[in-house]
């Protein structure tokens, strides 16, 4: 028999939030991770991308956090920014209705604001390496409470490049907590951490089967003359003609390059590299998930662990150089039960990539056949109708929107500053005619505003009632989260 989330024995609000979030079962990976996590066991977990990786440990540690006790006990370290936003936003929906509070902390943010939000009410921090080992360094994160320390994407931050740093917190993190190790691709190299500082050696290989992957995503080479590249990567797109695609290049000058001729020929187009802004990443990410436009140009920056719905081709416009990297592309696409298609473009340059790349997958990829002029020709106007119609605002639809429509996120145009505290929100809250504190969820005091969430489908109306209350004697005005 199936199993159900309820049969885990979880905290009811966390069993809403699921059904909410429309988590009818747990995924393969979530069967086995949840009861180990909740059991405060140490997991090591490969299992394909799109899997379900996240909520298997995000679920097990909201309904472990302990609300009344106001610490960090769950550290996730990701390897990049991007990630962990997606990380706290995935595990904020799982524990809302809890009330926990997850926060997302990384390099080139104001680490003044993170000294700040770390003394707040934070039960779960999802962070970079390099910013949390700063804040572990001037002691403004404590750890002792800490029940979970997970290592995302595991083989990359167990790799030369992070090791020293991953060493670091392990010889910072209680003996008593459990540890995760998570990814799609795990291999022998980390023997060592497990012996060294876990309790447990033997990986949890979950639905890591080529024939699975292979279904899924249908794997394909195109060959091509390195000067035709450009060309043969449009008849590409107007042959699959993709609802959405993500192309990746090793480079970002390569992406810029491409970005701009794609661009200049009519493309809707944006480029994705960590030479961009947070703020832009970020932007460039939410747009592409509510499909205000198809062709993301991306650097490996999108390559691990960013989930967007519907992608349905990804091309390699190189071929990567990294081998677990194919594997971390392609899986942008045929995620969950939906199937997609990638295409690597090769050039006799690449040859010997490819062949590591299938020495390490296990089989051939196979050669996709000649482009036929026809279908290029009628791919073409169909590709560039459907751009137009995004373009139109046709197909712009806010995804995720109603997630909670039982929680509505309200902004506060007043904060620290002015000497609000949690307390007197809930108390001003609490007042209002139908809310009670049962109705209130998670609560951020910043310096000049603050934001409260409203539960049990009571914020629309409250927002729509209210403009102005009182909180401390001071009248301050409301509105909906514009973010939400
Ligand atoms: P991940 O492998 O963590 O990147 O998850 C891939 C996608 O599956 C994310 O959008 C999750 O929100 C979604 N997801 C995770 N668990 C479930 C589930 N049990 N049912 C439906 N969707 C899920």
């Amino acid at each position: 028999m199936s199993k159900k989330f309820q049969d885990f024995n979880l905290d009811k609000q966390i069993i809403k939030a699921l059904y909410n979030l429309d988590y009818n079962k747990p995924s393969k990976v979530q069967c086995e991770v949840i009861p180990r996590l909740l059991n405060r066991e140490d997991v090591i977990v490969k299992s394909k991308t799109g899997s379900g990786k996240t909520a298997s440990f995000g679920i097990p540690i909201c309904n472990n956090i302990d609300i009344e006790n106001n610490n960090v006990q769950a550290l996730i370290v990701v390897p990049t920014r991007e990630l962990a936003l997606q990380v706290k936003e995935e595990i904020s929906n799982i524990g809302r209705l809890k009330k926990v509070r997850c926060s997302a902390i990384f390099g080139k943010q104001p680490i003044k604001e993170q000294i700040r939000e770390l003394k707040q009410r934070v039960h779960i921090v999802v962070a970079t390496p390099g910013r949390i080992i700063d804040h572990i360094g001037r002691n403004t994160i404590n750890l002792e409470n800490l029940k979970y320390f997970i290592i995302d994407e595991a083989d990359k931050m167990l790799n030369k490049g992070f090791i020293e740093d991953m060493e670091f917190m392990l010889n910072k993190v209680p003996k008593k907590s459990s540890i995760g190790l998570f990814s799609a691709t795990i291999d022998k190299e980390i023997e060592y951490i497990c012996d060294k500082y876990m309790n447990t050696s033997k990986t949890l290989e979950i639905e890591y089967n080529e024939e699975l992957n292979k279904k899924q995503i249908d794997e394909n080479l195109f060959i091509s003359n390195e000067n035709d590249k450009y060309e043969n990567l449009k008849k590409i797109i107007y042959k699959e003609n993709p609802k959405s695609l993500i192309i990746f290049c090793n480079t970002r000058d390569k992406v810029t390059k491409l970005y701009r001729n794609m661009k200049d020929d009519g493309f809707l187009v944006k480029e994705l590299h960590g030479d961009m802004s947070q703020d832009k990443r970020i932007f460039v990410i939410k747009d592409f998930k509510q499909d205000k436009f198809n062709i993301l140009i991306s650097t490996d920056v999108a390559a691990r662990g960013i989930h967007i719905d519907d992608i349905s081709l990804v091309i390699n416009y190189d071929v990567p150089r990294d081998k677990e990297n194919y594997i971390h592309r392609i899986g942008r696409t045929g995620r969950k039960d939906k199937y997609g298609k990638a295409i690597t473009i090769v050039t006799n340059k690449d040859e010997k990539y490819i062949k590591e790349i299938e020495d390490y997958i296990g089989y051939k990829i196979k050669e996709l056949q000649e482009l036929k002029c026809e279908e290029i020709i009628e791919g073409k106007l169909n590709f560039e109708k459907s751009s137009k119609d995004i373009l139109k605002n046709k197909r712009n639809k806010v995804k995720n929107e109603d997630i909670h429509s039982e929680v509505t996120k309200i902004y506060i145009n007043a904060g620290k500053k002015k000497k609000i505290r949690v307390i007197d929100i809930v108390g001003a809250f609490s007042n209002l005619p139908g809310i009670n504190n049962e109705d209130i969820g998670v609560i951020e005091v910043q310096d000049l505003c603050s934001y409260v969430d409203i539960l049990n489908h009571k914020g629309d109306a409250l927002v729509k009632k209210y403009k102005e209350i009182s909180i401390k004697k001071k009248m301050v005005k409301l509105r909906k989260d514009r973010q939400n």
